[in-house]
């Protein structure tokens, strides 16, 4: 068979889904390649993770076109047998010099705003999926790295490969010594991201305890807004956040339709919280994203 893939997000990450599929076909003895307009294929395979992006409207010759990701529908799935597959073919991407890595799947919690558990279910370990040869990098892309029931398996593997490794899902409202200090034991490639998404939690005992382990420049906290929050809460995160030295990333809160858009007060919070110049050099009472205007109006 000839297989195209389209990547409809673009190509600024790997797409996991297509890279198994490749590798699956690959295995079978089809050929896998980009879809072009103008060649046909037995079979495409379109992937759409962000429900944001624009769909592909490319008139493909092929019988077969099959689309999947949660860009098209959260309850998508890949074909047990692909999804199984623990090969990577890492070649369709060869601009990205890193291996992707899951060692598990779902989430123990299921926050009101977020998909993963509507998705992949409780948590729940998963094989190691092959490496990228020419890796010079992990990326580490569970969803809650440390409720993951094998993540000391995890931590030891990934300590086998010698690269620096990158994780992108951290929860520290269950982070312990222990976690910490494996966390610590490892080179750290970039920011270990942290969220602090919900209000009525207070994080900061965590956030204490975590800068004990990891330099506090190498956090980077996601901090929701526009969902459930108050601008007081708001302000009150990102202001203890900046005391412990930890640079924040304010998310406006997107719904799944992605029907939602930001308020003003968010484009401006944001504007401010994510530009680390800025973010250290002033109080977002002090801000003035327009000429006459200061953020501290939104607080009157
Ligand atoms: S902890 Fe993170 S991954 Fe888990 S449900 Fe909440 S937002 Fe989603």
């Amino acid at each position: 068979m000839k297989i195209g893939l389209v990547d409809v997000d673009g190509h600024n990450f790997p797409n996991i889904a297509l890279m198994k599929i490749a590798s699956w076909h690959r295995q079978q003895g089809d050929t896998v390649e980009w879809a072009f307009a103008f060649s046909e294929y037995d079979r495409i395979y379109k992937s759409k993770v962000f429900t944001f992006t624009p769909d592909d409207m490319t008139a493909y010759q092929c019988p077969d076109i099959r689309k999947g990701g949660t860009g098209y529908d959260i309850k998508s799935q890949l074909p047990p047998e692909i999804d199984r597959h623990r090969g990577l073919a890492y070649d369709l991407y060869p601009q990205h010099r890193f291996s992707v890595q899951f060692y598990s799947r779902g989430c123990i919690r299921h926050c009101p705003f977020c998909l993963v558990h509507d998705k992949e279910g409780k948590i729940h370990a998963v094989e190691p999926m092959e490496w990228n040869p020419r890796a010079e990098w992990i990326e580490v892309l569970d969803n809650n790295f440390f409720a993951g029931p094998r993540w000391r398996e995890a931590v030891e593997d990934l300590r086998r490969q010698h690269l620096p490794v990158k994780f992108h899902g951290v929860d520290i409202r269950i982070m312990n010594e222990e976690q910490a200090a494996a966390l610590n034991s490892l080179r750290l490639k970039g920011y270990v991201h942290i969220a602090w998404d919900l209000p009525q939690l207070d994080l900061t005992p965590q956030l204490e305890a975590i800068t004990k382990y990891i330099k506090p420049y190498k956090i980077a906290c996601y901090v929701l807004v526009g969902f459930n929050s108050t601008r007081d809460q708001d302000l009150h995160r990102l202001r203890t956040l900046k005391r412990l030295g930890i640079l924040p990333f304010v998310q406006p809160f997107r719904d799944y339709t992605n029907q939602r858009k930001p308020s003003q007060y968010e484009k401006d919070l944001g504007r401010w919280a994510n530009r680390a110049w800025l973010f250290k050099s002033m109080d977002f009472m002090d801000y003035e994203p327009r000429k006459g205007f200061k953020c501290a109006e939104y607080f009157k």
